[in-house]
C-alpha cells in the first residue's frame, strides 16, 4: 500500500476497545460515554480486518486502544493473530498498555508470539500516579512490569510530559529504565477530546525544553535508531538504554508516517490529527469474501493527508481534534 505522498503504509494500530479502567487526566474526562457495545467489532470481525490488511502489506501490527487487556477475551485474538508471525506474512505484534492487567497476561502474550511492548507510566511517584490516571494503582502496573521482565517481553516505558505533574520526574524516570532495563519514551500532549475542566495549555510542555535540561545530567547520543515511529532515539550514555522524544507540536513527524488506526467499530482513521476516515465495517459486513474491504482499503490509503495540523494556544480553547486519543489508540 503506497499513498499519495509516496509512503509505505505498512503499520497498523488497532483501538479493539475504547473503554479503559483508568482515567488520565489529559486523556479522557472521567465521566466518559462509551460506544454501545453493538456497535464494537467481534474479536473475528478485528481477525478478519487486521487479515487483509496484513495480507495488503501490513508487517507490525500493535493492538492498542482503551485499554487492551480489559476487552474480554482479548488474547484469543493476539493468539489467532500470532499465526501471522508463523508464516512471515507479519514481523510484529505488539501491544500498548497501561500494564494494570499484565500481571495476568504477560506469560500468555509471550507465548501467543509478542515480544515487545508499550507500556504507559507517567509517574513512579504512587501517589501522583492515582492523580494522573484518576483510578490507577501504581503497585499494580508495577507487578504487570516485573511479570513482562520476567517471561522476557522487552518493555518501553511511555511518559507523557505533563507542565507541573511530572516535569521534575523526567531524570529520576530515566535511571529507573536504565535500572530495570526498559526504554523510556516522553511524549508532547496532543490535543485531541474534550477532558473536562482542564485545559491543554496547562499540561503542555514542550519537549525541546525538555531534552536541553536533561543534556545537564545525561549524555545523550544521537542515534539513527528507528522503531518504525515518529519517535527521534538518544542512547543515554550513563544508563545504556535509549530515550525517546514524540514532539507532534514542536516537530512536525508526518514525513515518515508509515501507519493507519483503526477503532474498535471498523472505522479507518488515516491519519492521528485529521477527522477524514473510512468506514469499513460496511464492506466487511456486506459479503463473506474479501473484495469490498479490499477496495475500501485501497481508497482510504488514496487519501491519506499529507500531516496533521495540531496546535495548542490560547486562542484555541477547543482540542484540534474532537475525538480522544483511546477511539483511535495512542
Ligand atoms: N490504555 C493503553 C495505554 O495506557 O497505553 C493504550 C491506549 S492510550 C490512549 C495510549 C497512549 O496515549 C498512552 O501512552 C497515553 O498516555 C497516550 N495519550 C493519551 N491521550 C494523550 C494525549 N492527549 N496526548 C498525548 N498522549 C496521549
Amino acid at each position: 500500500m503506497i499513498d499519495p505522498f509516496g509512503r509505505h503504509i505498512s503499520y497498523l494500530r488497532v483501538s479493539v476497545t475504547d473503554r479503559c479502567d483508568f482515567r488520565c487526566v489529559y486523556c479522557m474526562a472521567e465521566d466518559m460515554t462509551f460506544l454501545p457495545k453493538a456497535e464494537i467489532l467481534s474479536l473475528e470481525e478485528l481477525d478478519r480486518l487486521c487479515s487483509a490488511f496484513i495480507r495488503k502489506g501490513v508487517k507490525k501490527l500493535r493492538l492498542t486502544g482503551g485499554e487492551p487487556l480489559v476487552r474480554r477475551n482479548i488474547m484469543s485474538l493476539f493468539r489467532s493473530l500470532g499465526r501471522h508471525l508463523d508464516t512471515g506474512a507479519l514481523n510484529e505484534l505488539t501491544v500498548t498498555t497501561n500494564g494494570s492487567q499484565l500481571a495476568r497476561h504477560a506469560e500468555e502474550l509471550r507465548s501467543a508470539g509478542v515480544k515487545r511492548i508499550n507500556v504507559s507510566l507517567d509517574t513512579l511517584d504512587p501517589e501522583k500516579f492515582t492523580a494522573i490516571t484518576r483510578w490507577g494503582k501504581l503497585d499494580q502496573v508495577l507487578d504487570g512490569l516485573d511479570a513482562a521482565k520476567r517471561v522476557g517481553l522487552a518493555v518501553k516505558i511511555n511518559a507523557v510530559a505533563l507542565k507541573g505533574v511530572n516535569d521534575t520526574e523526567f531524570d529520576r524516570l530515566i535511571e529507573w529504565c536504565g535500572t530495570q532495563g526498559f526504554d523510556l519514551t516522553l511524549i508532547e500532549v496532543m490535543p485531541m477530546g474534550d477532558i473536562g475542566g482542564e485545559t491543554r495549555i496547562d499540561q503542555y510542555l514542550p519537549l525541546s525544553l525538555v531534552r536541553g535540561q536533561l543534556q545537564r545530567h545525561w549524555t545523550l547520543e544521537e542515534t539513527d535508531y528507528r522503531t518504525g515511529g515518529p519517535a527521534r532515539y538518544y542512547n543515554v550514555r550513563e544508563t545504556g538504554r535509549r530515550i525517546g522524544f514524540i514532539t507532534p507540536m514542536t516537530h512536525n513527524f508526518c514525513e515518515s508516517c508509515n501507519r493507519v488506526r483503526l477503532t474498535c467499530t471498523g472505522t479507518l482513521y488515516m491519519c492521528l490529527g485529521q477527522h477524514d476516515s473510512t468506514d469499513l465495517r460496511g464492506p466487511l459486513r456486506a459479503s463473506p469474501d474479501d473484495a469490498l474491504l479490499d477496495a475500501a482499503i485501497d481508497e482510504a490509503i488514496a487519501r491519506k493527508p499529507k500531516g496533521h495540523d495540531f496546535i495548542i494556544d490560547r486562542r484555541h480553547a477547543k482540542p484540534t481534534v474532537s475525538r480522544h486519543m483511546s477511539v483511535t489508540g495512542g
